[in-house]
């Protein structure tokens, strides 16, 4: 099948280049030139896991073009997707990126006149599909609602693990304006054989959003959890949550042993959710529900609770070290989650202003993070370098290898060694002596000494 892919950043070039991966023709579009460049020389704009392999052997098998131009794309394709990005505005989804792209689509529609579907792969808020795509690409395309089909095809993929993702789905969901609409994507995602779920444009936009907030809200429960344990002398939000994930309705026993689900490793304490999606996503919901009368007070805690979270890491760093003005403080791991690069509202940037507001130096380290714009903040090239002459360490982020570095060593090189574990990372480290270690969660006079 001949797909067009509207929008290369993470969703569209992974889906694009997965879906070439699956045997379609796919061309894919971006407005951006530089990131048509790069994607063109095999080099992905972001990193991902997987996919530079797999985007380099789809361009060489010529399975894959990438352009800015939309029109001949969508001309000559049966199935165009949107993947534009759908940010927050004001605490609204701002839809000006799909708008444009649809009407782009519509144009494109018009050079031929064959029947053809336009599929959303956005998240986007319940009736967008129906409503201002169905309309736009109508005026674009001078096209009735039966000359051409609508689905909508919410994206689940995780950055980090997107590539496997995308190719080993646990469901597909493809809300469709009617069932010819949904045979294009029916045929696309032919050879999975997870369940498929065919419904309403409505409630395929909802189920996305429905399962976002659904993670949103575990780990709010977590983080509030986490500040109940504070409050409480003796009581420790790691060993709290181990017990109720040893519920067997959350981790089953199967044949005698235990399954540890994913879904529990959103039931942790941390230091808020952030990313492209969950706290976007969670404030869209908000703001449709209150337009339609409902008041979402869940929502609206989830998304208090994760925007208290970067103060309550300096707080705790503050009773460490008292005043942080002039301060040296390192942050470990600053993208929104261990092995991306992606920024996009991560707890570790929010953390930054307030130990900026606050006068301290601060500097940084994240693998996968080489500079941080807007921010004054030095980005080290090791843990090591980041820690050097330092009076604070927060973690910020789980990052793997914080966990088998020999802290002991490395509080040599801090001026006052104290580390305040915004993610419980190193829980399992023995620390000795020197390092003042502060884990999250945990009441001081009931702190377990390390
Ligand atoms: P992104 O910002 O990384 O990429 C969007 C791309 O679209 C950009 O490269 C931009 O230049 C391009 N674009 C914008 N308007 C265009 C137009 N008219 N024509 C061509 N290109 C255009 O966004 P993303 O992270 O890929 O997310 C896309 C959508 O998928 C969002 O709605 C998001 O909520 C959803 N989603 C994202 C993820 C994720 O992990 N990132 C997961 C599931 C769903």
């Amino acid at each position: 099948m001949r797909i067009a892919v509207i929008g290369s950043g993470y969703v569209g070039l992974v889906s694009g280049t997965c879906l070439a991966h699956l045997g379609h023709q796919v061309a894919c579009v971006d407005l951006d030139p530089e990131r048509v460049r790069a994607i063109k020389n095999s080099t992905p704009p972001f990193y991902e896991p997987g996919l530079s392999d797999l985007l380099k052997k789809v361009l060489a098998e010529g399975r894959l073009t990438v352009s800015t131009d939309v029109l001949r794309p969508v001309a000559t394709s049966d199935l165009t997707i949107l993947a534009v990005g759908t940010p927050c505005r004001d605490g609204d989804i701002d839809l000006s990126f799909l708008r444009q792209a649809a009407a782009e689509v519509g144009q494109g529609m018009r050079e031929n006149p064959a029947y053809h579907v336009v599929a959303v792969k956005s998240t986007v808020v319940p009736g967008t599909t129906d409503g201002v795509v169905r309309s736009t690409i109508q005026e674009a395309s001078g096209r009735t609602t039966a000359q051409f089909g609508l689905c909508m095809n919410p994206e689940f993929l995780r950055e980090g693990s997107a590539v496997s993702d995308f190719l080993e789905p646990d469901r597909i969901v493809i809300g469709q304006s009617d069932e010819r609409a949904g045979q294009p994507l029916g045929e696309a995602y032919r050879p999975f054989t997870c369940p498929k779920i065919f419904t309403t444009l409505q409630n395929a936009e909802m189920i996305k959003y429905a399962s976002n907030s659904l993670l949103a809200t575990l780990i709010s429960f977590s983080n509030e959890i986490a500040s109940l344990c504070e409050a409480t002398p003796f009581t420790n939000v790691e060993e709290v949550l181990d017990g109720v994930h040893l519920d067997r309705r959350l981790s089953p026993i199967l044949d005698g042993r235990r399954i540890s689900p994913g879904i529990l490793s959103y039931l942790r304490a941390g230091c808020g959710f952030g990313g492209s999606c969950l706290p976007k996503d969670v404030a869209a919901l908000r703001m449709f529900g209150r337009k339609r009368g409902v008041r979402p007070h869940l929502l609206d805690a989830v998304l208090t609770v994760n925007s208290d979270r970067p103060a309550k890491l300096v707080s705790l760093a503050e009773s460490a070290v008292g005043n942080l003005r002039g301060l040296a403080v390192a942050v470990l791991g600053i993208a929104f989650k261990p092995g991306t690069d992606d920024l996009r509202d991560s707890p570790a940037l929010a953390l930054i202003e307030i130990l900026e507001s606050k006068g301290a130096r601060v500097r940084a380290y994240d693998p996968f993070v080489g500079s941080l714009p807007r921010h004054n903040v030095a980005v080290c090239a090791s843990v090591e370098e980041a820690l050097c002459g330092c009076d604070v360490a927060i973690v910020a982020s789980a990052l793997p290898e914080l966990a088998t570095l020999d802290w002991e060593s490395l509080s040599l090189v801090m001026r006052s060694p104290s580390v305040i574990d915004g993610r419980n990372a190193l829980r399992g480290v023995e620390f000795h002596g020197r390092v003042k270690y502060l884990p999250i969660g945990q009441h001081a006079e009931g702190a377990i000494s390390k």
